[in-house]
């Protein structure tokens, strides 16, 4: 048994943890800084979709912390068992013995398992791990699967779905419980346009379907029944239907969760023992605009909480805390760009904020004859009292998704319509929209001419 001393370790070395490490390393050069691992190998999590078809390989899609190395951080493959508070103590599978100054948990999430379903422990189910010898595990055992069914539509089942169907000779079917795909990060509209783009592709969705049982042969996957009866042949079931904060190391160190199963924090990523904090999927996300804890687990919330905690984890420098998730999302299905800020309908609604919606489409380079336009058009949420924007879905080229990402800025710095129409842009035939039209600032014309009637 070995016994290391560190200024800083983080368990964990997913997007949080690694950009924990490298925001710590560039600010505190100093500080003795430790990541701990459970694997050799990294994947890129959101980029796990593309490895079925579009990368085709495990390796394309690999990440690690070698910037964090580059900075002079430490990194050791030890998947941590034990956390001691009181002694500031690690322990390693390996038995080595960690003690830090400061901790943080960066131990992300994991897929639900889905035993509420008669069958799921059946040869031949598999989930989305964002584990590299998970998905290469399943990218070997996929290779000779021709009727593949995804439970879940959200959006990796969907990307898995779109991914997979892409492939030659394959029979991809993905069942989902709501009466549209993405229903969990776009509005009703968008998320049918979502669902009938990927009823394009290869893709046999069913939605308002739930799966009732897995039906098994020998033991391995046959068939899965719907409730209403009917049955669907396949040789492979990925189980898409959520994912849990991980937390287990945790909650047998006494560390207070919130509703959600993720550990509390304050808006500086601390946790209520001293020298402890969480970043990313693990640890407690607050809504920007409801100020309550919502479950919203992305890796750009994760880093940026993770920037936050790397520059304040010595002291408060930056007095900006992180005022909550945006929960800004994009997509592509079948070439069409999709992407969400803030709030929609559905979650404005759920959440009693009071909202109007106004929306403006065009073409995203001019003249719209120029080769290789495409529609886009942008939706605005705004306040009908104050004009400020509160969400926003855009759509069609990809453009689409940084329009989104200006307009989660302008969310964040509670930006009105009424300032929009003078938000100064640049234009050019070949990548953008017209100057005489740009689509963020006619969808704030149409919101304020709205506001006045
Ligand atoms: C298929 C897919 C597509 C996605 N696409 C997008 C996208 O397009 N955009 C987006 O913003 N988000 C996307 N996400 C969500 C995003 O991947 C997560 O929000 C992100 O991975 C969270 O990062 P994290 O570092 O908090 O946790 P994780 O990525 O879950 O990493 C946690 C790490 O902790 C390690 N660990 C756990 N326990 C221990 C232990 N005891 N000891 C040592 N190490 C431990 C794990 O091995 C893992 O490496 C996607 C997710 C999936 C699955």
């Amino acid at each position: 048994m070995n016994m290391k001393k560190y200024d800083v370790i983080i368990i964990g070395a997913g997007p949080a943890g690694i950009v924990t490490g490298v925001t710590v390393k560039k600010y505190f050069s100093n500080k003795k800084v430790l990541i701990l691992t459970e694997e050799k190998k990294g994947l890129v999590p959101c980029g796990i979709p593309y490895i079925f078809n579009k990368l085709n390989t495990v390796d394309s899609d690999s990440m690690g912390p070698k910037g964090f190395v580059d900075l002079g951080g430490e990194v050791i493959i030890d998947p941590v068992v034990d956390v001691n508070l009181t002694k500031k103590q690690l322990k390693g599978e390996s038995g080595d013995i960690y003690t830090y100054e400061k901790l943080v948990f960066a131990t992300g999430s994991q897929p639900v398992e889905a035993s509420f379903i008669k069958g799921y422990d059946l040869e031949n189910v598999f989930y989305i791990k964002k584990s590299y010898q998970y998905i290469s595990n399943l990218f070997n055992k996929l290779k000779d699967k021709k009727q593949i069914v995804i439970v879940g539509g959200g959006f990796i089942g969907a990307e898995v779905a779109e991914q997979l169907a892409a492939r030659k000779g394959i029979k991809v079917t993905l069942i989902e419980s709501e009466a549209q795909c993405f229903s969990k990060a776009f509005s009703r509209e968008l998320s049918k346009i979502a669902t009938d783009e990927l009823r394009k592709t290869n893709v046999n969705v069913y939605t308002s379907s739930l799966v009732e049982e897995i039906i098994g042969s020998d033991g391995k996957v046959q068939k899965v029944r719907l409730k209403g009866g009917e049955e669907i042949e396949a040789d492979a079931i990925i189980l898409s239907v959520g994912y849990k904060p991980n937390t287990a190391l945790a909650v047998a160190a006494n560390l207070p969760l919130n509703k959600m199963g993720a550990i509390k924090v304050d808006s500086y990523e601390r946790t209520s023992v001293k020298d402890v904090c969480a970043v990313g999927d693990c640890s407690q996300t607050f809504g920007f605009l409801t100020g309550r804890s919502d479950h919203i687990m992305l890796a750009s919330t994760g880093a940026a909480e993770a920037r936050v905690l790397g520059y304040n984890l010595f002291g408060i420098r930056i007095k900006k805390i992180f005022k909550g998730t945006i929960a800004v999302f994009s997509t592509q299905i079948n070439g069409l760009t999709m992407a969400s800020a803030g709030i929609n309908e559905n979650t404005g609604t759920e959440a009693n904020v009071e909202f109007m919606s106004a929306e403006f489409t065009d073409v995203d380079k001019h003249p719209a004859t120029m080769p290789g336009t495409a529609p886009l058009t942008a939706r605005l949420f705004f306040s009908p009292s104050d004009g400020s924007i509160l969400g926003a879905e855009v759509w069609g080229g990809p453009s689409a998704a940084e329009i989104i990402n200006t307009l989660s800025l302008a969310i964040q710095k509670y930006i009105t319509v009424y300032e929009l129409i003078s938000y100064q842009i640049g234009t050019h035939p070949l990548l953008t929209s017209a100057p005489t039209k740009p689509i963020i600032i006619k969808a704030a014309e149409a919101a304020i001419a709205k506001m006045k009637n």
